[in-house]
């Protein structure tokens, strides 16, 4: 794996890394950044390629991601079988579910660069094998190395995807090892998927410099049930693309992000001879916490730091969701949101709207745990919502 660094052109960013190789972004990362636009945090250790995961079991916060080192096993078996003689299985699932009239297919695997393997190299390859691709037939394209401006940054993907071209027309292929079980998925999994694609949809159109020749239908390949027999379905990503594509043009420049910070400041793990950190808890939590957080109860499925900044931002109204933010504005704790509840709290001009709503929504609340029917409000109550629309389970097409 080629471990050179992400942005050498600001030394901020390998001095807040430290010795560690960088961590490339990858679409999940992309993905999640862009459901927590306003976290600078995230944003900072992210283009500097911060170990997140090293960095949180470190202050004490592991995070439960990450497969299992079998599923890892059983996901590259499953890619391995697809891929096999010029991945011929995967392209008898690409007739069906394309409804291709192909008897076959050329395939080109954008990995081999004569053994150079800059990512600046490689992604020229890969620019330039793909904008000669408008052929009347077929050709898989594996491995392409893809680049997309984030928060000002250019960061390089390197999906485990297959771009296949058709009469000029590119398709995403995103093969996952999670199983499709009598033709149901899991809608989290699923949800997952479609906007890693669609980070993958939008970068191929970036490189290519056209919107029109990389279709939003992205082909998503699973295991059937319990075996490895493969199903493939078309998942539309328009909406994906919509919302990633609004969420980029929100983040902030990392280097604005970085001129706010204290100079010299680092989150080096500092790691002895085998491996682990001598740098202390205490000071790298402090140094943590001089990057500014936007915590929301989505970060714990979708970021390392998720337990730490939970921890973090306890007792803050912010750590109950977007929603409740939204709803509370002015309002910073929950202490405060209950003593302007209860009226012991004098309410300035800024708080009063929040005022109004939690003052409405006292009575509900108390009336609900004590049985009774709530009496009738004229302020909507609070309400919490999903930053994201949930996927539904998709229909598959088998082979
Ligand atoms: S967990 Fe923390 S660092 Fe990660 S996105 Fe949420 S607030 Fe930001």
């Amino acid at each position: 794996m080629n471990t050179s660094p992400q942005h050498p052109t600001d030394p901020r960013l390998d001095r807040l890394r430290g010795a560690a190789a960088p961590r490339r972004h990858n679409a999940r990362t992309i993905a999640a950044l862009t459901t927590n636009p306003g976290c600078a945090r995230r944003a900072v250790l992210d283009t500097a390629g911060v170990d997140k995961d090293a960095l949180a079991r470190h202050v004490g916060f592991p995070a439960p991601f990450g497969q299992s080192q079998f599923a890892i096993t059983r996901g590259n078996a499953f890619e391995a079988q697809l891929k096999a003689d010029g991945c011929a299985e995967l392209l008898q699932l690409l007739r069906e579910t394309l409804g291709l009239d192909l008897a076959e297919a050329a395939y080109t695997d954008l990995e081999d660069v004569g053994g150079v393997d800059t990512q600046e190299v490689r992604h020229r390859h890969s620019v330039q094998k793909l904008t000669h691709a408008a052929d009347d037939s077929g050709t898989l394209f594996d491995h392409p190395l893809l680049r997309l401006p984030v928060a000002g940054e250019h960061v390089y993907l390197e999906p485990d995807l297959v771009a296949f071209a058709h009469e000029g027309v590119f398709h995403v292929v995103e093969i996952k090892s999670f199983a499709v079980i009598d033709g149901q998925a899991d809608p989290d999994k699923v949800a997952a998927a479609a906007i890693q694609s669609a980070v993958y949809v939008l970068a191929l159109r970036r490189l290519l410099g056209r919107d029109d020749v990389v279709s939003p239908d992205v082909v998503l390949v699973c295991p059937a049930d319990f075996s490895n027999r493969p199903v493939a379905t078309k998942v539309d990503v328009r909406k994906q693309l919509i919302i990633l594509e609004h969420q980029l043009r929100r983040l902030t420049r990392v280097e604005a992000l970085l001129d706010l910070l204290p100079p010299g400041l680092t989150l080096d793990l500092e790691p002895d001879e085998r491996g682990h950190p001598t740098r202390s808890t205490a000071e790298l939590t402090a140094a943590l916490g001089t990057l500014d957080a936007r915590y929301a109860p989505g970060c714990l499925s979708s970021c390392e730091l998720g337990f730490f900044c939970r921890d973090e931002a306890g007792g803050r109204t912010d750590a109950l969701g977007t929603s409740v933010r939204e709803q509370l504005g002015g309002v910073e704790t929950v202490a405060e949101a209950l003593a302007i509840a209860d009226g012991t709290w004098d309410v300035p001009d800024e708080q009063a709207e929040a005022a109004a709503r939690l003052r409405a929504s006292a009575p509900v609340y108390a009336d609900a745990l004590t049985g009774r029917a709530p009496a009738p409000t004229a302020v909507p109550a609070l309400s919490v919502v999903p930053a994201l629309p949930p996927a539904a389970p998709l229909p598959v097409v088998a082979p």
